[in-house]
């Protein structure tokens, strides 16, 4: 057994020696392991009992202090976690917010994209006044980029993110709706452009203008109402525009000849055919074969005389031809 003192606590469980007064004491006896002589003394109860109310308190003051240690602790880790998200947070809000930027910079691109498509047809004034319509509409409108409150990262950015998007919501079916008339628009124009004559209806030589000249056949000044293309019998002959044939006969001066109503006003002649490839009542697409090159009529030779009517009045064939 290692030498040392073994501490023998006696009369915990009530070997007491009465004083003569009520006083309690407790005897402690330390005896050695070696040969010295054992260590008594006495302590008396109120100690004890002092000694365990002490005890006891820091018992009790130590728990709450580690308690409420643990409970800080745990309060900084959940602070940390939410300010780690109130991070991750406002960058998505950062993020969010350069979105709804970016879409209402691509609504202005459709807007100058349409003011572009609108500038390439605006032959059709129809549609131009239409445009020029919802441009005054939009003018009265909050124009966008006062929306952008703020810049990235402050307190205002939820503010711009929920105006940009207001705007949005404002715009955008507008904007359909204009773009659903532009395309409408488009489509009338591109039937227009089908009905207007604009391609040369046969190949050959141009051997008389349109305008004044002196008539082959009877040496008199006269106008020529259309121009004359000159190739050999049987060439083919196309319709110039898409439309209707309204006329596939003969006459003593044009020879057998067309006539076909495109809409819009334009009418075409084609006529000293040698055949006809339509009937009246047909429907023709530009470019259809509707008939061949020949020398009927008043005609000194093999020729098609074309002709482009706007409204009744001959006009000049050339000023449609690409
Ligand atoms: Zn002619």
């Amino acid at each position: 057994m290692p030498d040392g003192l073994l501490f023998n606590i006696a009369n915990w469980t009530g070997l007491t020696s009465m004083s003569n007064s009520k006083k309690k004491y407790f005897t402690v006896l330390v005896v050695p392991h070696s040969e010295e002589q054992a260590i008594s003394f006495r302590v008396p109860l109120f100690m004890i009992q002092l000694l365990c109310v002490v005890l006891s308190m820091l018992i009790i003051g130590v728990f709450i202090l580690a308690r409420g240690y643990i409970t800080a602790r745990e309060k900084t880790e959940e602070v940390d976690i939410l300010m780690e998200i109130n991070r991750k947070q406002k960058e998505q809000i950062d993020l969010l917010a350069s979105e709804t930027e970016n879409l209402l910079m691509q609504v202005q691109r459709l807007d100058d994209l349409q003011e572009e498509i609108v500038s390439l047809v605006d032959e059709d004034i129809a549609l131009r006044e239409k445009h020029d319509q919802n441009k005054e509409a939009d003018l009265e409108k909050k124009p966008l980029a006062s929306l952008q409150l703020a810049s990235r990262g402050d307190n205002l950015v939820i503010n711009r993110m929920a105006n940009n998007i207001s705007t949005l919501q404002g715009e955008l079916p507008s904007k359909l709706k204009e773009l659903e008339q532009l395309k409408g628009a488009v489509e009338d124009y591109r039937k227009k452009l089908a009905h207007t004559p604009s391609i040369r209806p046969a190949q050959g030589k141009l051997s008389s203008p349109f305008g004044p000249r002196i008539s082959p056949i009877s040496g008199r000044r006269e106008f020529h109402t259309g121009l004359d293309i000159a190739n050999s019998t049987g060439t083919p002959i196309f319709a110039a525009a898409n439309g209707r044939v309204v006329a596939a006969e003969y006459s003593k001066g044009w020879g057998y000849y067309i006539m076909i109503d495109h809409g819009y006003g334009y009418r075409t002649k084609y006529a000293h055919l040698s055949s006809f490839a339509v009937e009246v009542g047909e429907q023709v697409e530009k470019g259809q074969l509707i008939g061949r090159m020949g020398n009927t009529g008043y005609s000194t030779g093999p020729h098609l005389h074309y002709g482009v009517h706007l409204n009744g009045v001959p006009v000049n064939p050339t000023d449609y031809l690409n």
